[in-house]
């Protein structure tokens, strides 16, 4: 870039140049969600072809910026998995929508410090605004209830477990027991992990045949645990596994939480947007109950990365666990009606979350998203119609809150199930291969079954018949 319009030293650009730059990432970023669907949803690269691409010293002189640029939106931005593709069924996609890409943006660009009060009472008040949305939405204590925008469901469930253990515990947690089914999400154990829990201090509950929490095994194992002189404090209940879309029993767990003083901690960083549909809201009945709940809006309420969420029954739990008053945020404290949301959770420079989530919703109405949700169960339904019609397909966990697992199983042939294992393993590898779909599989039950998550509003009954099609037309070349 030429000196006279780059002044380096303060990291600035010409008004004329910023635009021409900026133009072209919204270009890129148009171009990007009006044609992704089009796009092979899969890439795959080795650490070697990367570092083919990009290794390089830190380059002490800089370059043209436009070169950077395109460099990026060549070689960079299609180098990953576009979770956002109508085919990417797996782990759980990332459906995003342009509006809070923008607003995304727009935080950025601003710089917004969404902290506490002082600096930016605004954001500050639309996360409050958007946090009781929420509330209200999973029917929490209105006034008394509260909440906090994290990056992400694991930072949600983190913060919950840090909450839970300071007001149910306090400093002393060595004999404090943690209790979840095995099918609750990793990030909880890690969260544990990470705030000092012995592996000793957690137990993994056997599930149902329908993949729910076993009750009478985790009445079992509290009673035990009390016997032994250990502290129950706490249950991770599921509202959506990211196997299944399984829900716990939440109403009846939500009992013996009261009757054995634990706290209730629900996990619906997968499942809990389903509220916004009559089968979700069915579902996930007593989630309401929940003393926290994480839900994670860049899954399932189509916002981009990164966004979770923790809802709390008090919103004082949250203050007097996490709050500190050091000498030199003194200035900012504010009155305690404006909330500073470092005292609230973990982080105290933060960025400006509830941005995009207040600038989707009111853009296209709560209602664009509860169809959108009720589109992706019912399309989970159709899925499993069709599989069941056929004689070389078997359900093995049926469709729930939009996900479906099966596996190529055909009656005729009898296989054993290590042959099936292979079989099925071979057809996601084969379909991942053809860079057309993103379908993986997950263990049920010791079987290999090919999963398939299907919250992306764009993807179509047709997209998966035709990825169906793809699956079977490789698992007979398999058989030759
Ligand atoms: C995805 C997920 C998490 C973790 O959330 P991140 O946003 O990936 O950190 C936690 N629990 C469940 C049930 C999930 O599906």
């Amino acid at each position: 870039m030429s000196k006279n319009t780059l002044e380096a030293h303060k990291l600035t650009i010409s008004k004329a140049e910023m635009q021409s730059y900026g133009y072209k990432i919204v270009d890129a970023i148009v171009e990007h969600f009006d044609t992704q669907d089009t796009k092979n949803p899969v890439v795959t690269a080795t650490r070697e072809e990367m570092d083919n691409l990009f290794l390089e010293n830190v380059p002490e002189n800089g370059t043209e910026a436009h070169k950077v640029l395109d460099f990026v939106i060549d070689k960079v931005l299609t180098e990953s998995n576009i979770v956002s593709h109508p085919k990417s069924y797996s782990f759980v996609p990332g459906p995003s929508n342009f509006i809070s890409a923008m607003a995304d943006t727009l935080a950025t660009g601003f710089n917004v410090f969404s902290g506490g009060w002082a600096a930016s009472p605004a954001a500050t008040e639309l996360e409050i605004v958007t946090i009781n949305w929420l509330l209200k939405l999973f029917k929490f204590p209105n006034k008394k209830g509260g909440g906090i925008f994290t990056s992400g469901g694991s930072m949600a469930n983190l913060t919950a477990l840090v909450t839970a253990r300071r007001q149910k515990c306090g400093d002393e947690f060595s004999k404090a027991i943690v209790y979840m089914s095995n099918q609750t999400h990793s990030s909880n154990i890690k969260a544990l992990k990470t705030i000092g829990f012995k592996k000793e201090q957690v137990r993994l509950i056997p599930v149902d045949s329908d993949y729910k929490i076993s009750i009478n095994k985790l009445k079992n194992a509290i009673a035990k645990d009390r016997i032994e002189g250990y502290q129950p404090f706490c249950l991770i209940a599921n509202a959506g596994t990211t196997n299944t879309g399984s829900v716990d029993q939440l109403d009846e767990l939500a009992k013996l939480c009261k009757n054995e003083k634990l706290w209730f901690h629900v996990d619906g960083a997968y499942g809990g947007a389903a509220i916004l549909s009559e089968k979700g809201a069915k579902l996930l009945k007593g989630i309401q109950k929940a003393d926290s709940l994480t839900i994670d809006p860049h899954k399932w309420f189509f916002q981009p990365y990164e966004m979770g969420c923790l809802l709390v029954r008090d919103h004082k739990w949250l203050s007097s666990t996490f709050s500190e008053k050091p000498e030199y945020l003194r200035d900012i404290e504010g009155n305690t009606s404006e909330i500073n949301f470092y005292d609230h959770g973990i982080q105290l420079t933060r960025r400006f979350r509830a941005l995009k989530f207040y600038m989707s919703i009111k853009t296209f109405g709560l209602k664009a998203f509860r169809e959108a949700i009720t589109y992706n169960i019912d399309l989970a339904e159709a899925v499993e119609d069709i599989l069941r019609k056929s004689s070389d397909w078997e359900i093995v966990s049926h469709a729930t809150l939009a996900v479906i697992n099966f596996r190529y199983n055909p009656i005729k042939k009898q296989f054993s199930e290590k042959k099936l294992d292979t079989l099925n393993q071979e057809i996601s590898k084969r379909v991942i291969g053809t860079k057309k779909a993103l379908l993986v599989t997950t263990v049920l039950q010791g079987q290999v079954v090919l999963r398939m998550c299907l919250i992306n509003p764009r993807t179509t009954i047709e997209d998966v018949k035709e990825t169906l099609d793809r699956c079977l037309s490789f698992a007979e070349l398999c058989l030759d």
